[in-house]
């Protein structure tokens, strides 16, 4: 149905300049948003309709004359006690004079209790007389109690006011504590576990605190609306009073307890007076203060016209307060009035496409308002989830695998690094592919488990304690080790990608250079240093210190990515704080400086040539590798020698030998003169062939190895059935080969044993072997 009604409207149009200049301050990621969609938006600006006619909602705080139209903003609740009509009276309050009951320590909560005032008590109230005289008191209202009525009839006599014209009122007698009654105060304490819980749980037979705050504030209303320029005096109990002086400013259950705790053991003394200010307010049925409707449109006041001013039936639109969300959030400006005016912007903020005329909007379009600055520095706008075929999720269709079942197969981690290098975190839509994640999770999650798994294999605990002591440094292993060099000028690379791509909120590239690393980590350093973890000495120890340190730093820098895995290697490394998360950033460089360098502008350009260099071996041994594949040579067959055309490796011996072993030559040569970048000898020489089968050996026997479930540890016996060249090829080999395969001497036989079956035959070219392998356990 459509109607035309009238609304309340924020004049945009009049800002509209002033909102194009704020967002020109605003850092919007992806860019085009700031200029495009958004821009657009603000350019096109219609003034804002912010009043809805419903009854839930902040209510306008707009106040308008039914006879003139003259309207009244009323922004506070002192702006309303300003407005509402008074009754001009003055309240005066008094605890009854010191009765027997409080001598004998005991609770008297019945009206027929003959408790009397005691002489102290009655002395006590003649004491104060004079001081109760002066307030020229109109009218006493008492509590029916004996004690509250002699404490009257003696203030009375002493006033010279009329006892006949005391009022007694059942409201403002004492609290009934039900069984309780005649009993120790303590007993009734005790029956409650927080002074809250009396609040709205009551003794036996008796009534809990709500119950007496509402009998007491209920009279306190009347009194105020049936009389007027009257000086009134009230005579009750402890609690009575305590619970009235809630009411009269529309405390709450807590705000009540505090004013209790706040004034020592009793609220107020026997014998006591008080004067207090009332105002009646808006509130609840518990006589809480409540600013919604139906009790905010109760206040209602006269205008100078003579009119009756009365509230705008409208509520906010829940969009008004959501762009509200900064000072309203704060209390402001009632409280953090500084904290709010000096931190306007927030540094950051993130919510989908759909809030630039949403949330994004309606938070710049206030905060220019109120103080002409946008209200965030920085927004991450994110695209939309959609299926894998790019269709809607629904619930209705269940189009989708549940993201807590994605979890539990790929963990948290996967997913998150999945969704933050995706283009979903630059508003684009993103098709989700559980392929991509399982994707993630294998390249990613599984080769770090293994990294971290090998380390811990090799990390003997004398030198893990080693270690320890030297983290505590924080400072990188100085290994004379090629890789550890690269490994370290990576990590260094890798904080610095990291680092300057979230400082621009850029989420997916600062994601996306942690994916190389695991792979140059896993595929390239750990696997490249294998042999370094076995072997026993100082390159082990370097090993494994660059190993840690470069896994502890890794932590450090992807806790926001993978916060699960990273809190998981930093405790099990032994990372001195107690999250990873309560870590300092590990990049502290400033990112003016165009070098590499956390470690040190020195290192810096020695962090360039290592990672040049390394990025060179890496693309020659894929060149060798390929050359290889097309010639149709496995790659265990050793080949003499690998020639290639640039130089700029020359004499970088440390660096070739990994050429050397992963293409499995011999030697390197340069030769600017070839046609391609490497050229590879495949001339096979029988010495070559030789050492190629004796490889094949190796690798079928460290199968059966495998496949029998040993470790390195154990030693095994060897039998191998051959003929005479075979075992020719062996005897060449034995010492390496015994090494590698940790072997006692190879026993031969002609015809072989009855334990060698067929099963274990390795034939190569025109060479047979039976073998067979044994161990002692
Ligand atoms: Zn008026």
């Amino acid at each position: 149905m459509n109607y035309a009604t009238s609304s309340w409207f924020v004049k945009v149009t009049a800002i509209k300049d002033k909102l194009l200049k704020n967002n020109e301050e605003i850092n919007w990621v992806p860019a085009h948003i700031k200029d495009g969609r958004f821009g657009k938006w603000l350019e096109g600006a219609r003034d804002w309709a912010i009043s809805r006619s419903r009854f839930w909602g902040a209510p306008l705080p707009v106040w308008k004359c039914e006879k003139c139209d003259k309207l009244e903003v009323l922004g506070s609740i002192d702006d309303i006690k300003n407005k509402v009509k008074k009754s001009g009276n003055k309240y005066f309050i008094m605890r009854h004079g010191e009765s027997e009951h409080n001598k004998k320590n005991v609770v008297s909560s019945k009206v027929l209790n003959p408790h009397h005032l005691t002489e102290k008590g009655k002395t006590d109230i003649k004491g104060i007389s004079q001081k109760v005289k002066k307030e020229n008191i109109d009218i006493i209202f008492s509590s029916d109690f004996v004690r509250t009525k002699e404490t009257a009839e003696v203030l009375a006599s002493e006033i010279d006011y009329d006892k006949s014209k005391i009022i007694f009122d059942k409201r403002i007698r004492e609290l009934n504590t039900g069984t309780f009654d005649g009993k120790s105060p303590r007993d009734y304490h005790n029956y409650f576990t927080t002074l809250e819980e009396k609040f709205t749980k009551a003794p036996p037979e008796g009534e809990n605190l709500i119950e007496l705050k509402n009998r007491v504030s209920e009279f306190l209303y009347e009194i105020e609306e049936n009389y007027q320029d009257k000086n009134i005096l009230i005579i009750s109990h402890e609690y009575p009073i305590w619970l009235l002086s809630a009411g009269a400013i529309g405390a709450d259950i807590k705000q009540s307890v505090k004013m209790k705790e706040d004034n020592g053991d009793d609220y107020i003394e026997t014998g006591e007076l008080r004067g207090f200010d009332f105002t009646p307010l808006p509130h609840n049925e518990n006589y809480e203060i409540d600013l919604h409707r139906p009790y905010i449109d109760k206040i209602e006041f006269d205008c100078l016209c003579g009119g009756k001013t009365k509230r705008v039936v409208h509520v906010f639109d829940c969009w008004f307060e959501s762009g509200s969300m900064p000072y309203a959030s704060a209390h402001y400006p009632f409280e953090n009035k500084n904290k709010v005016e000096n931190n306007l912007s927030a540094e950051f903020i993130a919510e989908g496409l759909d809030q630039t005329r949403g949330w994004f909007y309606t938070l710049l379009v206030l905060s220019t308002a109120l103080f002409d600055k946008p209200a965030y520095k920085n927004v991450i706008v994110n695209g939309i989830i959609l299926t894998e075929d790019g269709e809607k999720i629904s619930k209705r269709l269940k189009n989708y695998t549940d993201p807590i079942e994605i979890v539990h197969k790929y963990g948290a981690d996967a997913l998150r690094l999945y969704l933050l290098s995706s283009p979903v975190v630059r508003a684009e839509d993103l098709n989700f592919s559980e392929h991509s994640v399982d994707e993630v999770y294998k390249k990613v999650i599984l080769r770090l488990w293994n990294v971290y798994s090998f380390y811990d294999m090799y990390a003997p605990s004398p030198l893990g304690g080693e270690a320890s002591k030297y983290y505590l440094a924080a400072e990188p292993p100085s290994s004379k080790n090629v890789l550890d060099k690269w490994i370290l000028a990576r990590l260094d690379e890798l904080m610095q990608e990291i680092t300057v791509n979230l400082e621009k909120y850029e989420l997916d590239k600062a994601t996306r250079p942690i994916f190389d690393f695991v792979d140059d980590l896993s595929t390239w350093y750990v696997r490249r240093s294998r042999d370094r973890f076995k072997d026993e000495g100082e390159d082990k120890k370097d090993a494994i210190l660059t190993t840690r340190f470069v896994l502890l730093e890794f932590a450090k820098v992807t806790a926001p990515f993978m916060p699960f895995m990273s809190e998981r290697f930093y405790k099990s490394l032994g990372g001195e704080k107690e999250s990873v998360h309560l870590e300092e950033w590990p990049f502290k460089k400033s990112l003016t400086d165009s070098v590499l360098g956390v470690f040190g502008v020195d290192k810096a350009s020695k962090d360039l040539e290592i990672l040049y260099d390394m990025k060179e071996i890496r693309r020659v041994v894929s060149l060798g590798l390929e050359a290889r594949a097309e010639a149709g040579l496995k790659v265990r067959q050793p080949l003499q020698k690998l020639i290639i055309k640039n130089d700029k490796l020359k004499g970088k011996d440390e660096l070739l030998e990994l050429v050397k072993d992963e293409v499995n030559v011999k030697e390197i040569g340069f030769d600017p003169g070839i046609e391609n970048d490497v050229k590879l000898d495949l001339r096979l020489t029988p010495e070559l062939i030789a050492e190629g089968q004796f490889r094949d050996i190796v690798r079928f026997v460290q199968d059966l190895r495998k496949k029998a479930g040993l470790t390195p540890d154990d030693e095994i016996s060897v039998f191998v059935q051959t003929d005479f060249s075979g075992e020719n090829l062996l005897k060449k080999f034995e010492d390496e080969f015994r090494k590698i395969v940790n072997a006692r001497p190879v026993e031969f036989s002609a015809s072989g044993g009855p334990a060698l079956g067929r099963n274990d035959l390795l034939k190569l070219d025109d060479l047979e072997f039976v073998i067979k392998i044994a161990t002692e356990k």
